[in-house]
């Protein structure tokens, strides 16, 4: 059988400028998809409206360039495949594996109390979900449901995280993830699933915030019979105080760096060397790194921005 092309896609949400830990993200992605002449795609996720700004997206894309990372696709952006979601959500319909929940926030409220009560995870109760022998309530008048995604009730789903080793969630604590707001609109997880799918994304490397996401998109995507992509979850970048990295350490912004004339190929370096080793080498060409980046020596613990090393190394290129 012929291998199949690694195929990573760097995800950003036009949220802000492109801060250090997403420049990160994005250059893990890219090296792994240059080390095996793989295919590099950006996805912009710009379906938050109040949140995404065209200026966030042209300082992502300024980043990118600045560090030499172009994408081989895209960018493509999430809010120009809304009818690509709706074909998806009406399929799943269609087969069963999503279903119309007319359910009011009052009434998931009820339910979500209920649990607590009896000492459970609040949770959808599942009153709209169609099973084998089952007269479901007749919907009330005027009210527009939303899709749920019909979920394992029982099992593990589990996956061996590049990075984290295996992983696994309980099916009873997923709950049917809603995949379509009453106006139609798809949610997040859902994107993301469709998007990985029918880009063919093999691999997903991605910050550690969203390991509880991934379950719900291994079921989603097993529920639409795609190939599953192997999943990498990046521990976050800390400050030199073991805090998260934030404005008071310093330049979280990639373009301010250049501003201040540090040289892309020294910034490059530096990030690669956050989380990712080869050895005790503490300087390597561009060229270097994508011959020698593997996900093996990706590190487990959280990496920690020094600003002297950075200087270190911008100074000895
Ligand atoms: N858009 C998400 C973010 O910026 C990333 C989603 C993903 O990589 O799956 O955090």
């Amino acid at each position: 059988s012929t291998p199949t092309q690694v195929r990573t896609r760097f995800a950003p949400s036009p949220t802000g400028y492109l801060h250090l830990g997403g420049a990160r993200t994005a250059l893990f992605s890219w090296a792994f998809a240059r080390h095996h002449q793989g295919v590099f795609v950006l996805r912009i996720e710009d379906t938050d409206l109040e949140r995404s700004t065209p200026e966030a997206v042209q300082a992502i894309l300024d980043s990118m360039d600045w560090l030499g990372m172009q994408p081989d696709e895209g960018p493509f952006y999430q809010m120009q495949r809304m009818d690509r979601y709706r074909e998806v959500i009406a399929r799943m319909l269609k087969e069963g594996t999503a279903y119309y929940c007319y359910s009011s926030p009052a009434e998931i409220e009820a339910m979500r109390d209920k649990a607590r009560a009896a000492g459970l995870k609040p949770r959808y109760d599942g009153t709209w979900r169609p099973e084998a022998g089952k007269t479901l309530p007749s919907p009330p008048a005027g009210r527009k449901p939303v899709v749920r995604f019909r979920n394992p009730v029982d099992g593990v789903t589990a996956w061996n995280d590049l990075i984290k080793g295996p992983i696994s969630f309980d099916n009873t604590e997923l709950d049917d993830l809603i995949i379509a707001r009453p106006d139609g609109t798809p949610t997040y997880n859902f994107c993301v699933v469709v998007d990985d799918w029918d880009m063919n994304i093999t691999h997903v490397l991605r910050g550690d915030d969203h390991v509880n996401n991934t379950p719900r998109q291994i079921n989603i995507l097993r529920a639409l019979g795609a190939t599953l992509p192997e999943y990498g979850h990046l521990p976050m970048i800390l400050g030199p105080d073991g805090e998260k990295l934030s404005k008071r350490h310093g330049a979280v912004n990639v373009m301010e760096y250049e501003g201040q004339g540090y040289l892309p190929e020294a910034m490059i370096n530096y990030l690669a060397r956050l989380g990712w080793s080869h050895g005790n080498d503490e300087l390597f060409t561009r060229e270097e790194l994508v011959a020698w980046f593997d996900t093996r020596h990706l590190t487990k613990s959280a990496a920690q921005w020094d600003p002297k090393k950075l200087n270190w190394v911008n100074a000895h290129y």
